[in-house]
């Protein structure tokens, strides 16, 4: 997307080959994680407002569901790819394999600008698109979910979409809807949350206090804003967010609650009363405890690492740092909470209310955070004993752990026929 010299899909096909070297694995299980299983492109004709008719096309990849259904979100962006396509759904199988929930990984997207078209072109544009892969997606199959540009109104006409195909209503094809229809409480923020469960486990281990530490986030949307909000919660002070226009920045501290209410009327962060507007490359570079890059791939870059003064890094976007970036962090003692382990908050609040659908049985806000904190606490604690047993980053770390599992499922159910 933003950074068109490095190909994110060759940046996760780098990582597992170097956790495979690492791990002596079988080329036949590598290659098997170096290629998505399915991969399928549409292109779709819209009818806009305006009369007119335009081409559109998307994908849907499934990177690997031998762990459990496929699941992934979905993007829409004027610059996505099919390689980003492809690297965002291996992350997810990663991801599902660190936090031990029985999914595998996909991802769609498609290319269009969301921020330029009417509710009612997205609309159309959503339930033609849910048409064209239903073929690949279902409760059992490949559970689609929010990502960048997409929100739960669009999981709304998904669920919907897919439900009149079948003539009865289908809540568990997609997580991330709104409650009415069947979504869960706290998966909204659980990205977020999971940011910020990852920021409090990463500040223990540096012996560091969250109260008073200062916090910067790169991307302030639906994971960035959820982020922030609950690490004021537990003491920090924000001093810079932004978002695709740029950002702004006080060392006395941003009040977030204002500055999200400015962000829903201007449309950005830019220009905020009481801060000075910075760049994003300015952004990434502040002095600060922990920065949150919660906006897009390789944002983090062998040409800024260098610059990156903050003590810890939680991931919240998809693959923000490029491995030569991270050598650089790991260097310099940064220590880095890889987006498989920072950012699953997302993907296990939306295996709570997949379970949920399943069951036609809801749970309170309490047991959901509850089971979340619980889940996030135990990847963390196996991540951190492979990184110290293996002298190695909390990337590789937990790309170790979800690879070894990932095998031993690949192994255990052998190759058919
Ligand atoms: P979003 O669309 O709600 O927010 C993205 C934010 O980043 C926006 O404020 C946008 O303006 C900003 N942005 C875009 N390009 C930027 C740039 N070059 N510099 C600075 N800011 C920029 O998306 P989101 O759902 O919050 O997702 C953000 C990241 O988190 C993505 O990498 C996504 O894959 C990842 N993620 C999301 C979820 C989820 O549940 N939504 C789960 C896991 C991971």
């Amino acid at each position: 997307m933003s950074n068109k010299t490095i190909n994110p899909f060759e940046m996760v096909v780098s990582q597992i080959d170097a956790v495979c070297d690492r791990l002596n694995i079988e080329d036949v299980y590598r290659l098997r994680l170096e290629r998505c299983e399915r991969e399928l492109t549409v292109n779709f004709p819209v009818k806009m407002d305006d009369g007119t008719v335009k081409l559109f096309t998307g994908f849907r990849i499934q990177h690997n569901d031998t762990r459990g259904p496929a699941k992934g979100g979905i993007r829409y962006h004027p610059d996505v790819t099919l390689d980003e396509t492809r690297a965002l759904a291996a992350w997810m199988t990663l991801k599902a394999a660190v936090a031990n929930i029985p999914y595998g990984g996909a991802k769609g997207a498609v290319i269009c600008n969301p921020k330029l078209m009417s509710q009612t072109e997205l609309e159309r544009l959503t339930r033609r698109y849910t048409a064209e892969i239903s073929i690949l997606i279902g409760p059992e199959s490949d559970i689609p979910a929010p990502d960048v540009g997409t929100n739960p109104q669009i999981m709304a006409w998904i669920m919907d979409t897919y439900s009149m195909t079948k003539g009865y209503s289908i809540p568990a094809v997609v997580t991330g809807k709104p409650i009415e229809i069947g979504g869960s409480k706290g998966r909204f923020e659980a990205t977020g949350r999971g940011c910020m469960i990852s920021a409090n486990l990463a500040a223990r281990q540096k012996r560091m206090s969250l109260d008073g530490a200062t916090v910067v986030v790169q991307g302030v949307g639906n994971v960035g804003s959820a982020a922030a909000k609950l690490l004021v919660r537990e003491g920090c002070r924000v001093i810079a967010v932004s978002d695709s226009k740029g950002g702004v920045h006080n060392s006395k501290g941003l009040d977030m609650e204002s500055l999200l209410n400015y962000k829903k009327e201007t449309g950005s962060v830019v220009d905020f009363n009481g801060a000075d507007t910075i760049t994003n490359v300015e952004l990434l570079a502040l002095t600060c405890d922990i920065l949150i890059p919660a906006a897009i791939e390789c944002q983090i870059t062998a040409s800024n690492a260098a610059q990156v003064k903050a003590k810890i890094v939680v991931e919240g976007a998809n693959g923000p740092t490029t491995p030569e970036a991270d050598k650089i962090l790991h260097d310099n003692g940064v220590l880095v909470i890889p987006d498989v382990l920072a950012n699953t908050g997302g993907v296990i609040v939306s295996y709570f209310e997949w379970v949920q659908n399943l069951e036609f049985f809801f749970w309170d806000e309490e047991e959901i955070n509850g089971r979340l904190q619980k889940i996030m606490t135990n990847a963390f604690a196996e991540v951190s004993e492979i990184s110290k047993a293996d002298k190695t980053d909390m990337r590789s770390a937990a790309h170790m752990l979800a690879i070894k599992r990932l095998v031993s499922a690949m192994s255990i159910r052998g190759i058919y026929p």
